[in-house]
Formats: C-alpha cells, sequence, structure tokens
C-alpha cells in the first residue's frame, strides 16, 4: 500500500464541493469507461454503462437478492443494476451531498422502492453480518486507506457464498502513486490511496474473502482520461467557482499525467465469501 493515508471526513468534503458540477457529467456516473479495444467505436457514455456492467455482472445477481453498493456516487451504478435485474439495492457514500442527489434520483427514476442510498463509511459498515447476497464497489475502494479493514467489513456483511465484485485504481509500482499526485492536486493527495494490483489477492485473502479473478482491465479504460479532461473543460466555470481555479488547473494536469504513468493499473476483481 501506499503511504497516503486519507481520512473519511476529508474524502466526504471532496466529493460534498464537485457534486452539483459532476452530477451533470457523464450522467452521473463518476467512473472509468471500458471498451473491448482499440476498434471499440463505442462512445464514453456507452463505455460508461459497460464498466458498470463489467462490475454488476460478476455478481451474478439474481431477482430478490440483496446488494450493497458501497461508495455509490450520486446512484447511477445502482439504478441501472435496479433496471437490469429485480434486485434490492442499498447504497452507501460518506458524502452527504452525494446521498442527497442520489436519493432525488431514485425518486425521479420510480425505483425508489427497491434502491434506499445512505451516508456511512465503509470502514465500519452499519449493517449486521450476513445481511447482504452481493457487494460491489466501483472505485470506491482508491480512497479507504486500510483495504483488509473494508474486506473484512464486506466479508462480515455478506452472508456465506456471496459475491464481491470490485472495480479499483491501483498501482503497479509504489513510486507511479508519487508520479501520479506530483502534479499537486489536494483532491488526490488527500484522498487517494492506492494499493497494489499484484497485492488484491492477498488482502482479499486476509480478510478472509477467497479471490476469483484479478484482471488488469487499464488497457481497456485508459481512453477515458480523454473525456474526463474534456468534461471538466466543459463546464470548467463552475468547477472553478466550487473547487478554485488552482485545484482545477492541477486536477487536469494530472489527469493528463496519468496516460503517461503505466505503472497504474485498473483491477477488476471478483471474491466470494466462503460457506
Ligand atoms: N461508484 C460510484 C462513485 C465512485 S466515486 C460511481 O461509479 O459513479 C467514489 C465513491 O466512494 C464516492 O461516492 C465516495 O463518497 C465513496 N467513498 C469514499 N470513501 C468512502 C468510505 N470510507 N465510505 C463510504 N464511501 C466512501
Amino acid at each position: 500500500m501506499t503511504q497516503n493515508a486519507p481520512d473519511s471526513s476529508k474524502v466526504a468534503d471532496a466529493y460534498d464541493e464537485i457534486t452539483t458540477v459532476v452530477a451533470k457529467l457523464w450522467n452521473g456516473n463518476l467512473h472509468y469507461g471500458y471498451w473491448d479495444d482499440e476498434n471499440d467505436q463505442s462512445t464514453f457514455g456507452q463505455a460508461l454503462d459497460r464498466m458498470t456492467d463489467e462490475v454488476i455482472s460478476r455478481l451474478d445477481p439474481r431477482p430478490g437478492q440483496r446488494i450493497l453498493d458501497i461508495g455509490c456516487g450520486t446512484g447511477s451504478p445502482a439504478l441501472r443494476l435496479a433496471r437490469r435485474y429485480e434486485v434490492e439495492i442499498v447504497g452507501i457514500s460518506i458524502s452527504p451531498r452525494q446521498i442527497e442527489v442520489a436519493t432525488e434520483g431514485a425518486r425521479a427514476a420510480g425505483l425508489d422502492d427497491r434502491v434506499r442510498y445512505e451516508v456511512a463509511d465503509a470502514m465500519s459498515l452499519p449493517y449486521p453480518d450476513d445481511s447482504f447476497d452481493g457487494v460491489m464497489a466501483l472505485e470506491s475502494m482508491v480512497h479507504m486507506p486500510d483495504k483488509v479493514q473494508v474486506l473484512r467489513e464486506i466479508a462480515r456483511v455478506l452472508r456465506p457464498g456471496g459475491r464481491v465484485s470490485i472495480a479499483d485504481l491501483t498501482v503497479h509500482e509504489v513510486s507511479a502513486q508519487e508520479r501520479y499526485n506530483s502534479a499537486g492536486a489536494s483532491s488526490t493527495e488527500e484522498t487517494y490511496a492506492m494499493a497494489r494490483f499484484d497485492e488484491y489477492g492477498d488482502l482479499l485473502e486476509k480478510a478472509g474473502l477467497i479471490p476469483t479473478e484479478v484482471t488488469d482491465a487499464m488497457r481497456n479504460t485508459r481512453r477515458s482520461i480523454r473525456y474526463f479532461i474534456e468534461g471538466a473543460l466543459s463546464c470548467r466555470d463552475e468547477y472553478v467557482r466550487a473547487i478554485g481555479v488552482e485545484e482545477f488547473e492541477k486536477r487536469v494536469e494530472e489527469a493528463r499525467r496519468i496516460e503517461h504513468t503505466p505503472e497504474l493499473g485498473y483491477a477488476l476483481v471478483s471474491a466470494r465469501n466462503p460457506g
């Protein structure tokens, strides 16, 4: 693990301040897209949904199941899950503002009977043992300094035999996070703690989970960066009002650096609880 130790309140503040801006971009999806290969002509919107599908299909959801979405953002992935499968979903985020927007979105979509969002910290889940059939975490683990602690909490609330599906930004070399951070954006310096790609299996096992897949999908997703930059620049004024011009410039610079940081990995991870 890298040395950053983000604390939850900083992560909450960072997401609270940009919620209004980013909720409009990318149809409320706060994650990378997925393309099959260089010839895949899918739009960014299609690729975003495809990434959600990559994560939710690994849960193999069955009608009537209860799924926990850790780090639900403004709720788009959970709504997609609810539309595709007859399941119940609890989405949690550390950002109260995101939960407000997500709750409103579920109501507007007419899905609030099956999708509920709550403010909660994944490092200490407010749910009883064995209360979910599946747990997903789409690009939220990167903010949690103690992965084993979160994975233990996941294993605890998951029923025996239940599935876990995670998408997480990782590094192949520890120095990569320093390079990534070197643009100096406070958002990443204070809120990112990337795991090493090749330690993911061990982290899962330490938490009592059985890893079934750890795949690096960076080559399927790297194209996203271009769209992140384009999206941010398209609403520059509003973004700058939320975070200030200096931080905005640093974030754009940082996004550009990702393209030149080959040691970053994008882990698609599946695991299950014993039993
Ligand atoms: N999964 C969503 C959002 C990804 S952004 C999407 O794909 O659109 C990362 C999310 O993780 C944010 O919602 C953030 O609030 C959440 N998060 C980060 N640390 C958290 C923690 N300790 N507990 C709960 N949620 C957390």
